[in-house]
Formats: structure tokens, sequence, C-alpha cells
């Protein structure tokens, strides 16, 4: 087992401490650095980068980075969630590790989805039902993860199906 352990921080972002959202910072018992291409390469990381090395998730509109000493995920709903995502990734971690001999190392960063892609399947209305000012924020919070076709009342089942096809070829669920 590559990663044994971790010392879980929980806080509320400095810059905004009524934001109801958390941050945890995850200190790991043991540096993972030789994993991370692995684990990129098992899990489709959105961004890796090499120096310094680390790995970033964005699932259900939350950023994960996953960095040789230590794990950072922020908004959160709550402890629980935390924990849920830490225990994933730790199984995930020492997956990759115990199968890296049947892994080819990744090092490039996932393919994105476009703005322009999304907001083509969007009614263009700017109505803001969404809560964001234009069509074009809210495809630009779609490509972030933080919205998804269910956000866009007007888009109706067709569209919104095919959106969410679109979609599936770039996010997973943890
Ligand atoms: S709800 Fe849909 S149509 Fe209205 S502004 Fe948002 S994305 Fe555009």
């Amino acid at each position: 087992m590559l990663l044994k352990g971790y010392r879980k921080k929980i806080f509320r972002p400095e810059c905004n401490p009524s934001f109801q959202s958390l941050h945890c910072i995850a200190h790991l018992d043991d540096n993972i650095r030789e994993v991370l291409p692995y684990l990129n390469a098992l899990l489709g990381g959105d961004e890796y980068y090499q120096d310094p090395p680390a790995v970033t998730f964005r699932p259900q509109g939350k950023l994960i980075t996953v960095h040789p000493e230590k794990i950072a995920i922020n908004a959160l709903r709550d402890e629980a969630e935390a924990d849920k995502i830490l225990d994933w990734l730790k199984r995930e971690i020492n997956e990759a590790w115990e199968k890296r001999a049947e892994i080819a190392p990744t090092y490039d960063s996932a393919p994105k989805p476009k703005i322009l892609d999304i907001l083509r399947l969007l009614p263009k209305t700017n109505c803001q039902e969404c809560r964001e000012p234009t069509c074009m924020v809210f495809a630009a919070r779609v490509v972030e993860g933080a919205k998804g076709p269910e956000d866009c009342p007007p888009l109706g089942e067709l569209k919104a199906l095919k959106l969410q096809e679109y979609l599936k070829f770039f996010f997973r669920d943890y």
C-alpha cells in the first residue's frame, strides 16, 4: 500500500468566510509523487502538471487537486462529503500503484468540452433563469463542471439529452 493515511483539515475559504461551501486539505502520510501519472491514466485527470507535479479532477462542480504530499478539495457540502472523496481517492491511488505494471503512465491533460459546442445547444435567449447573466457565461460554467443541463429550465428534454451525451465524454463521477 502506497498511501496509508492522511491528516484532514476542513475550513471555510478565507477570501469570504460567509461562503456556505467548505474547503479541505488532506496532508498525506506518504509521498505519492510516483503514482501521479498512473492515477492520471487510470482516472483520466482533467489537467496534469509536470513541474511541480499535480493532477486535477473536476467532478460535480468541485476542484480536486492531488499533489505529491497533499490533496486539496473545494466546494464541499460538508465533512462527510470530504471523507467520501478522500476514501475514494485513497482507494484509487493504492490501486493505481498496485497495478502500475499494467498501466501506461499519462502526462497529458484530458480533452475539455468547448464553450461554443455547448452554446450551440442552448436556447441563446439570455433569460437568466439559470442565474447566470448570459448563455455564454452559463456555457463557461458547464465547461468548469459547475452547471449542467438540469440548470437551464428552457432547454427542453431533447436538447438536454444531447448536451448530457456531449458532456458524458468529458466528465465522470466519483
Ligand atoms: S437558463 Fe438557459 S437560456 Fe436562459 S440564460 Fe441560462 S443558459 Fe441561457
